[in-house]
């Protein structure tokens, strides 16, 4: 009762004081935020009342009931309060400080211990008969339980109204920083909360109720202060979709705005081009090659600029398929562009695409680092005559300064290295070619709707037949020998071998030697009647093509190789791949590396040789052996890294999401983009009334996403 009146005091008075907040309002002007207490909430990200809301908490800490020492469990981490007894430092070895107490709560004892923190002597010892509070996991001690280096936190008493946000309630924890405590930041993100009421919703309520949201006071009340538990996942829920919303709504009127654009409507003969690639292929198309093939020509005939993502696993023949969208620009007179990420890829690209086009006459240019500053004139020169019809080169040559005659198409074969906004600066250089842009791996369909919305997405589902899965085995160093034997029988039966270096992050020069000493080790003791090739990043690139020129003809067995062939690298005839250290690759690097084999009929191994040390490590080992999908490893790959590690948030555009996580809200992701597709098909501009807050905190979000994307 008494509490219940003093909140209700607290609240009039907060309100009050609250009058005329937005959330653009600076912090500092806040009650009980002083310039000190700004400048620490500053180095959190939290500039504006609005940072400061959607600053959540990390967890929350039941403090209605606590758990009681007598009962609680070992290895589940767990909230007690009690009182402090015992204080002592202790010096179990010269160079370490032992502090150690006992948390008494009347059911029992719970030793609390911190090392080299000796201060935190004086400071329990001044809290001694004082209630506290401790957050920690639960672990077995010599004589009892223990935790070690627990949070903790006085718990303050019912005449002081500032801590009643800490007791007896859910109570939120936040993630801090040096400068403020749990009571402070409760109490000043209590103070924001009380100028929700005049704080309209950006959501327009039809779709609120539509996808049963919670408002957005309640959510942001409910998130920081839950009344129960059970509102903690409705609320968050509600910001989640918040989030997805008003980026699908960005990305839905990036899409609206290029396929409005004018572009060049080509003339296809889809018959004709099929016959032609039917001359230039050895092989039958996959219905999937061909039912994409289509719907890019149906793109490329249209008087608006393609932007197509496609999506294959590994050895899914993608090449053949920008083969043809290139062939139908050729025919227009049109020229092509192919972006790759590396020159080895780009060179790739040239070797595969210079032998399928030459029976056509149609001849590629080559844009690497190697060639001479004249050579490289010469080339552009031809390119922008309009000699040059195909010109394959990496991102960076191709961007710096090269002028088209006339460019239709242009192709960035990209391994999430370019973002949105990249994307769209192409398009700015005055032209609107038809856009397709590859995936080397798969993604995730969370990420493809974050990072390439506003792209229509080909799939190629299906693999060329007689395509045997990659046989995938985890050997220990042990069993070097026996994986070795291996390697040679698939060598006798006419096969060859890549075997991959470990990963060596310390520099790139000990790489090399790495790789050198691996290849010499293997030709001189392990393979001396064999021919050992090797291959690695620091070769120049003339040297490097002829090495894997040397092994594509056959002329050398095995090639050593740190990651360089990672992509992109295709010999057919290849059949096992042996990763060293396989634990310390990702999961979308080693399906990358497998990529390498398997690309025709025979049965083909990759050979995992690892101890993993890391459960990680384990985990990705697993995942390997256990499945060949790249959707399914990408989506693993995702759940054990999350996003961010992948693709590092600022070169990628990946926007940066206060409360989304693309693992776990994957569908709502999927909902939110429904509706706001929807939206957009009753109302393109957003030009409605009702939709102007709306428009605006779609600006913002997506300003929140270019300062993310190019600072
Ligand atoms: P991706 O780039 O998707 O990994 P590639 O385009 O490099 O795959 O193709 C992998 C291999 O499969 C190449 O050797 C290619 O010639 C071959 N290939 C592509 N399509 C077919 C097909 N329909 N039938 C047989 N082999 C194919
Ligand atoms: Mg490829």
């Amino acid at each position: 009762m008494k509490l219940a009146r003093q909140t209700g005091i607290l609240l009039s008075i907060m309100a009050q004081r609250a009058y005329g907040v937005t959330p653009e309002t600076e912090v500092r002007y806040l009650r009980g935020v002083g310039d000190k207490v700004a400048q620490v909430l500053a180095k959190l990200g939290i500039y504006t009342v609005g940072d400061l809301l959607f600053h959540l908490p990390r967890r929350y800490e039941d403090r209605t009931q606590f758990r009681k020492i007598a009962h609680a469990r070992v290895g589940e981490p767990a909230t007690f309060m009690g009182t402090v007894v015992m204080v002592d430092n202790l010096r179990p070895r010269p160079n370490i400080t032992l502090t150690k107490a006992f948390l008494d709560d009347g059911s029992g004892m719970l030793e609390l211990i911190w090392f080299n923190q000796p201060y935190m002597k004086d400071t329990l010892l001044k809290l001694r008969n004082k209630k506290i509070v401790v957050y920690g996991t639960v672990k077995e001690a010599g004589w009892g339980l223990q935790i070690e280096t627990p949070e903790w936190e006085e718990l303050g008493s019912e005449d002081d109204p500032n801590d009643l946000l800490g007791m007896n309630r859910i109570v939120p924890i936040y993630p801090l920083t040096e400068g403020i405590r749990q009571k402070r930041m409760r109490q000043i993100v209590y103070n924001a909360l009380q100028y929700l009421n005049q704080m309209p919703d950006d959501l327009p309520p039809a779709i609120v109720q539509r996808v049963g949201l919670m408002s957005l006071p309640d959510a942001l009340r409910q998130i920081h202060f839950p009344d129960s538990a059970e509102q903690i996942e409705p609320a968050r829920r509600r910001l989640v979709f918040e989030e997805f919303f008003l980026m699908q709504v960005g990305v839905g009127l990036q899409r609206q705005k290029t396929q409005q654009e004018r572009g060049i409507a080509m003339r296809i003969d889809p018959d004709h081009l099929m016959e032609q690639i039917h001359r230039i292929v050895p092989f039958e198309l996959t219905n999937a090659q061909r039912r994409v093939i289509r719907e890019i020509w149906d793109d490329m005939m249209r008087p608006h600029p393609m932007n197509r993502l496609l999506q294959g696993d590994v050895g899914s023949g993608k090449t053949i398929v920008a083969a043809s969208a290139i062939l139908a620009a050729v025919d227009n007179h049109y020229q092509s562009a192919i972006m790759a990420p590396t020159e080895i890829l780009a060179e790739q690209h040239y070797i595969n695409l210079h032998r399928l086009f030459l029976p056509l006459g149609i001849s590629v240019e080559l844009l690497v680092g190697r060639l001479t500053q004249r050579q490289r004139n010469e080339a552009r020169e031809r390119v922008a005559s309009g000699r040059a019809m195909v010109v394959v080169g990496t991102h960076a040559l191709i961007q710096e300064g090269v002028e088209f005659a006339r460019l239709g198409l242009a192709v960035i074969d990209e391994q999430h290295r370019f973002g949105v906004l990249q994307r769209a600066s192409l398009r700015d250089k005055g032209i609107s070619p038809h856009l397709l842009v590859m995936t080397a791996t798969p993604i995730p369909r969370t990420l493809t709707l974050t990072l390439y919305g506003e792209l229509d997405v080909s799939i190629i589902d299906e693999l060329p037949p007689g395509r045997k899965p990659v046989k995938t085995h985890w050997k220990t160093p042990e069993e070097r020998i026996k994986t070795y034997e291996g390697v040679r029988k698939l060598i006798e039966q006419g096969r060859q071998a890549y075997i991959i270096c470990p990963l060596i992050e310390e520099s790139d020069k000990m790489q090399v030697r790495a790789a050198e000493e691996m290849a010499e080790h293997l030709q001189k003791d392990v393979f001396p009647d064999l021919k050992v090739g090797l291959l690695h990043g620091r070769m120049k690139p003339a040297e490097k093509e002829a090495v894997m020129e040397a092994f594509r003809a056959g002329e050398m067995h095995i090639l050593v190789s740190t990651t360089v062939i990672e992509v992109g690298v295709d010999v057919p005839n290849a059949a096992v791949i042996v990763i060293e250290d396989a634990d310390r690759f990702g999961l979308a690097q080693l399906h990358q590396l497998r990529g390498r084999v398997g690309r025709n009929e025979h049965q083909s191994y990759c050979i995992l040789v690892a101890n993993p040390k890391s459960e990680e490590g384990q985990r990705r080992l697993e995942v390997m052996t256990q499945t060949s999908n790249g959707f399914l490893i990408a989506e693993e790959d995702l759940r054990i890294r999350g996003p961010g590690e992948i693709y590092g948030t600022r070169q990628s555009g990946m926007p940066s999401f206060r409360v989304a996580d693309l693992v776990k809200d994957m569908r709502l992701l999927e909902v939110a983009r429904q509706e706001a597709f929807r939206l957009l098909e009753h109302d393109p501009e957003l030009a409605l009334p009702e939709h102007r807050r709306l428009r605006e905190a779609v600006n913002r979000f997506q300003h929140r996403f270019v300062l993310a994307t190019v600072s």
